[in-house]
């Protein structure tokens, strides 16, 4: 883990890439993005007032409280405060079943990756989507390896990542890699399960401590898992999640 950043990362697998700042998301994808943020970050009270009317238009209304904003949604012909733990449900289920236009997708990615988001075609300009900026330029990873100790990854290893370990002959690194098949499913891959023991390892075993210093590199830079390539994969990501970073 050296250079610019000691990366891993959350959110779902991208379509593509056009540059190391921008991600491409198709709708569904933005939308399980949102879904995950949610998951991860738990009730946001005020992320959840600004998207709110983005999402149900004037079937809501937002009334500021003392402490924080409420979202009152319609309900018959009166407005019902609805708590914030399940605010986030329903917003999500709002948007899986009736999605907004494009244009009103990324305004609700710029407010929930608070970074800057445009609609329009995928790379191949097969689909349209969401382009997300990651605004990580200016990152400095200070290798503190927090990441690498406490970010629960164990179930975001790719088949690209294994049949790329298979190609190079990392026996070592697939020494780690439980293979999960299933009959009629896509294999799945968990990573790092301590072949010794059968247990997922606490901290990452390719975290290698540097030399008269307390930062750490990793052992396996150039073909770590994309997950660990890809975080944090935004400012928001990196502050929720702890990172330790400095910007330039
Ligand atoms: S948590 Fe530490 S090692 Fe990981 S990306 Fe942030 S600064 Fe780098």
């Amino acid at each position: 883990m050296t250079g610019k950043k000691f990366q891993n990362r959350h959110i779902p697998a991208a379509a593509e890439e056009d540059s190391e700042d921008w991600t491409f998301l198709t709708p569904s994808q933005a939308v399980d993005a949102i879904a995950m943020d949610f998951t991860q970050y738990g009730p946001q009270p005020v992320l959840f007032a600004s998207i709110a009317p983005l999402i149900l238009g004037n079937r809501c209304t937002v009334i500021q409280e003392k402490e924080k904003p409420a979202v009152h949604i319609l309900q018959g012909k009166a407005f019902i405060p609805v708590p914030d733990k399940n605010l986030g449900f329903y917003l999500i289920h709002m948007l899986e079943t009736a999605p907004p236009d494009l244009e009103t997708l990324a305004k609700i990615c710029t407010q929930v990756f608070q970074t800057r988001t445009r609609a329009g075609p995928s790379g191949n300009k097969n689909i349209s989507g969401i382009w997300v900026h990651s605004q990580m330029e200016a990152f400095v990873c200070s290798q503190c390896g927090q990441c690498c100790r406490s970010l629960a990854y164990e179930n975001n290893c790719t088949a690209a990542d294994y049949h790329l370990w298979q190609s190079l002959g990392r026996r070592d690194i697939l020494a780690w890699v439980r293979k999960l098949s299933c009959p009629g499913k896509k294999d799945r891959y968990r990573i790092w399960v301590d072949p010794d023991t059968g247990k997922t390892a606490k901290t990452c075993p390719w975290l290698v401590p540097c030399p008269d210093s307390n930062r750490f590199s990793c052992a396996i830079q150039e073909i770590k898992p994309r997950i660990c390539r890809q975080y944090p994969f935004t400012r928001k990501h990196a502050v929720m999640t702890g990172c330790r970073h400095t910007w330039r």
